[in-house]
């Protein structure tokens, strides 16, 4: 058995049934995202826009892919067409774009809205306060052709388990009040490699993890 196909058994023990794997294959090959379809996985998570045309057309159709990181508006136009969640929606501006790009081909995207949890700064995501104001201001009206399903976040990048879970615990809140006044509203996003365990404990619904089924990353591109 190869190591993905191994990594990826040991993973699936761990998530359980009833969570969305989504495998995070961003900067792996071809050849081992194919190792992992051929073990049944059919989400995987990239974010980078040219990677993920490139993947997307050497690689089955039924997969789901999703994109993860922060996406620049003029590039939604290159995975509209075929991207099947897109995670980390971190401005209304990009929301806006989907919509139109979205249009076009006439589909309905999937997005979730990316709320800044983590004690570090950053430039993306929204606050919490941010995103209450939102989901009460029908997301569904202003902009049709997308479908807010929920939430997505990272924690802080630290060994400090008490504070993951209290960030996970946050944005957990944040969704529970959202599914009160949003029917699409059922992903919750978190947990990596790292700290899906915690992830799950604080309600994820949905887990991205990457170097715990492809190995450690290179970031030399
Ligand atoms: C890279 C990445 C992941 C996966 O990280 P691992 O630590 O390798 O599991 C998850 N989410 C986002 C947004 C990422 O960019």
């Amino acid at each position: 058995m190869s190591f993905v196909a191994e990594n990826l058994a040991d993973i699936k023990v761990k998530v359980g049934n009833g969570i969305t794997l989504v495998a995070v294959s961003k900067t792996k090959s071809v050849e081992l995202i194919r190792e992992a379809y051929n073990c049944g996985q059919r989400d995987f998570g990239e974010n980078y826009v040219q990677e993920l045309v490139d993947k997307h057309s050497a690689l089955p159709e039924d997969i789901h892919w999703h994109f993860i990181g922060h996406l620049q508006t003029n590039k939604v136009k290159y995975i509209v067409q075929f991207v099947y969640l897109i995670q980390g929606v971190d401005s209304l501006k990009l929301l806006s774009e989907i919509n139109k790009q979205a249009a076009k081909y006439g589909r309905r995207i999937k997005c979730l809205l990316q709320v800044h949890i983590a004690s570090e700064e950053t430039k993306f995501g929204f606050s919490p306060d941010e995103i209450m104001d939102l989901a009460a201001s029908g997301i569904e009206q202003n902009y049709p052709n997308v479908e807010v399903c929920g939430l997505m976040g990272m924690a802080s990048n630290t060994d400090d388990k008490k504070l993951i879970a209290k960030e996970f615990n946050l944005i957990n809140s944040l969704f529970l009040e959202m599914k009160k006044v949003s029917e699409t509203c059922k992903t919750l996003s978190i947990g990596m490699s790292s700290d899906f365990e915690l992830a799950i404990e604080n309600g994820s619904t949905l887990v991205r993890i990457g170097s715990a089924i492809f190995g450690e990353r290179n970031y030399a591109r």
